[in-house]
């Protein structure tokens, strides 16, 4: 319904069908969505954030299961150090309060390739000496690929805070990293068992192999994990998330829970003008920013606004992998010397994390599979088909863990199984890929501008992973704030 009324000497029409008007709408209210609010609301903008789930992060957030805590989407991460960029983060945002950050002690953990174990310890040099010690015959290869991985860390101003902020930090990202690391290897004479380790280890925590992921994209990820890997305790993520709402009620942000956006509204210029949620209402808003797999903005938009050469874009990325998670319980104390184990059996392409964690009054065994074929429409699945399908990969799971823990055997009690389907029913993740789409040589990534007026992308697509999904939210405000003096309050905050 419109009216109208005068404003000097001009007739105005307020379409009245919109409910409320903002500067910024966020649809999703996963990390990135999270972070990119708060950071915009904090920098004086009106925000409203759009989330189809009961409540915030539903990737993130830990829930019980026969009294057992457990997370579904956040177990490790790198640069969780003193000073880095994790802690600048959280202190910017000011959701760090009460919440535990945990350098893991034995590094990345134990690694076993094709039967062979290599434990891969925390820090450059550790680590040098580690694959020295495997591969002595490739001790300059092993320093080259470590120099390498080193200088591009340095070169970026998330890692390296004396460096002045780049406003967009994608297109560099793509400029210096024309090559798969694999391909980087390769040419550097790297034995194929040391590349199937690397990647292995890569692997699990981008969604991209080593022949598509671009070096540079794997040097942020790994370089994290070589120098500083950790993870919060799951009371430490609850609290994370309790600290954001606090934050973001302090800062104005309205939060729509069990709000489904059906549309990304545009007008006749091709811009951006608000949302449409599935019970039909609308909201105004002068910028829209997505945080969903990108995939699915073709069905966000009417017919046109879209060239054909973009919906090409979209259609070519390809989905990271789908996990098969299975927690359990352990039973009794296990004494093993590493809490997070890595198998891959590259014979059948097996590939299997397992991370163990203390509760308050037990152990937790978490194990992830990925989903080779991430081409995989589980829509098209039966329920009869999924159950088979997910008996057959708990089973390859536990036959795993009793193969790598045969004396854990009897004390597992399997307490949750989440499958990729879980995951795209909660956060209508394509396929229920775990990093959004992948990061591959072979097209051109997502980055924040998307070739609509006022919308905009954030999140795994575009840096995958918790740590990528939050750069991909600062990143995209440095592009909107004024960005030296935004980020000078982002390193300069004092470790607390
Ligand atoms: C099993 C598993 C384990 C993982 N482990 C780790 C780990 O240990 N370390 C790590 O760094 N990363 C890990 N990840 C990846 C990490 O969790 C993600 O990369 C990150 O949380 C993604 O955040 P995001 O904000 O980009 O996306 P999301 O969290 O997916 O946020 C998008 C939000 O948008 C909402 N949404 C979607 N469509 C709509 C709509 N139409 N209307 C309204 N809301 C909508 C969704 O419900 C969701 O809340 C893991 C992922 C999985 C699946």
């Amino acid at each position: 319904m419109k009216f109208c009324w005068f404003w000097g000497n001009k007739l105005l029409f307020v379409d009245q069908s919109y409910l409320e008007k903002f500067d910024y709408i966020v649809v999703g209210a996963g990390i990135s969505g999270l972070t990119t609010a708060l950071i915009l609301a904090k920098e004086g903008k009106k925000v409203a954030i759009f989330e189809r789930n009961s409540d915030i992060a539903p990737l993130l957030r830990p829930y019980k299961r026969k009294g057992v805590s457990i997370s579904p989407g956040l177990h490790v991460c790198g640069w969780m150090g003193k000073g880095e960029i994790v802690e600048k983060f959280l202190n910017y945002l000011n959701v760090s309060d009460g919440v535990e950050k945990v350098l893991s002690e034995n590094g990345y953990g134990t690694v076993i390739v094709n039967n062979k174990i290599y434990n891969i310890p925390r820090g450059y040099e550790a680590i040098k000496e580690a694959l020295c010690f495997y591969f002595p015959d490739y001790r300059q290869t092993i320093i080259n690929y470590l120099d390498l991985i080193k200088e591009c860390v340095d070169q970026i101003f998330y890692f390296n805070h004396s460096l002045p902020p780049l406003k967009n930090l994608h297109t560099s990202f793509i400029d210096a990293s024309n090559s798969s690391f694999r391909v980087y290897l390769q040419k550097h004479n790297a034995p194929e068992e040391l590349i199937e380790l690397l990647d292995a280890m890569s692997y699990l925590l981008v969604g991209s192999r080593g022949n598509e992921l671009p070096f540079l994209m794997h040097s942020f990820v790994i370089g994290g994990f070589f120098q500083s890997p950790g993870f919060f305790p799951f009371n430490g993520i609850t609290r994370m998330l309790d600290n954001f709402k606090r934050e973001l009620s302090k800062y104005g942000v309205k939060i729509f829970l069990n709000k489904e956006i059906k549309k990304v509204l545009v007008d006749e210029k091709k811009q951006a003008i608000g949302v449409e949620t599935v019970d039909g209402k609308k909201y105004s808003s002068s910028n829209v920013i997505v945080t969903f797999n990108p995939k699915l903005l073709v069905s966000m938009l009417d017919k046109g606004v879209l060239r054909p050469i973009f919906i090409k874009r979209l259609e070519d990325a390809q989905n990271t992998f789908g996990f098969y998670v299975a927690y359990y319980k352990v039973k009794r104390e296990l004494k093993i010397t590493s809490k997070s184990i890595v198998f891959y059996d590259g014979h059948r392409d097996l590939l299997i994390g397992l991370i163990l964690n203390e509760n308050s009054n037990c152990y937790v065994l978490s194990a992830f599979m990925p989903e080779n074929e991430t081409n995989f429409s589980y829509e098209k699945f039966s329920e009869e088909q999924k159950k088979e399908l997910a008996m057959k990969k708990l089973q390859l799971i536990e036959d795993t863990i009793y193969n790598i823990l045969p004396e854990i055997k009897n004390d597992l009690e399997l307490i949750s199984f989440l499958k990729p389907w879980s995951f795209e029913k909660y956060t209508k993740t394509v396929n229920g890929s775990a990093y959004g789409t992948k990061q591959s040589v072979d097209y051109i990534g997502f980055q924040h501008k998307i070739p609509v007026k006022n919308l905009y992308l954030v999140g795994q697509s575009i840096y995958p992973g918790f740590l990528g999904a939050m750069i991909s939210a600062f990143s995209l405000c440095l592009e909107i704030l004024e960005s030296n003096s935004f980020w000078a309050k982002v390193v300069e905050n004092e470790t607390k």
